[in-house]
């Protein structure tokens, strides 16, 4: 908690608004988060595959199941959306760019990107996009 007042000061220059060691920090962060979704992945299919028996004997039981599969579905959606940012993000970590908002271009928080690292918006830009995506939803 204490590293973010630091960070803070450095604004100025606009070629590495945070520093090296924080983007490799942010790196091991955004693998590990990459890697963990792809583990999810590789669970789920097997789950998909495998349909218990005494789950289709029931009625109620295989509704629940079914539910249970859309749910699992759209959660991997949104990993694998997820995953894509991911990506995204190590690409910018590589060229440079990570850590500005992908509208006005202003710092992403520190403390936003420790949460999480894959990032493409500030906060304001982020809630926004929000907004938008459960408006689509709610359509759906
Ligand atoms: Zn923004």
């Amino acid at each position: 908690m204490g590293t973010q007042l630091r960070l803070i000061i450095i604004s100025t220059s606009e070629e590495d608004p945070v520093d090296k060691k924080k983007l490799d920090h942010y790196k091991e962060l955004l693998l590990k988060h990459r890697q963990q979704i792809l583990n999810v992945g590789l669970l789920n299919k097997s789950d998909d595959l495998h349909v218990a028996e005494e789950d289709l004997a029931d009625e109620t039981d295989l509704a629940s199941s079914l539910i249970q599969q859309q749910l699992s579905c759209t959660i991997r959606d949104r990993e694998y959306a997820k995953l894509r940012l991911i990506d995204a993000a190590l690409e910018k970590i590589a060229d440079g760019t990570y850590g500005h908002c992908e509208e006005c271009d202003e710092e992403i928080n520190s403390k936003r990107l420790e949460n999480q690292p894959w990032a493409d918006l500030c906060i304001q830009h982020a809630e926004e996009r929000e907004r938008e995506e459960s408006q689509t939803w709610r359509q759906a």
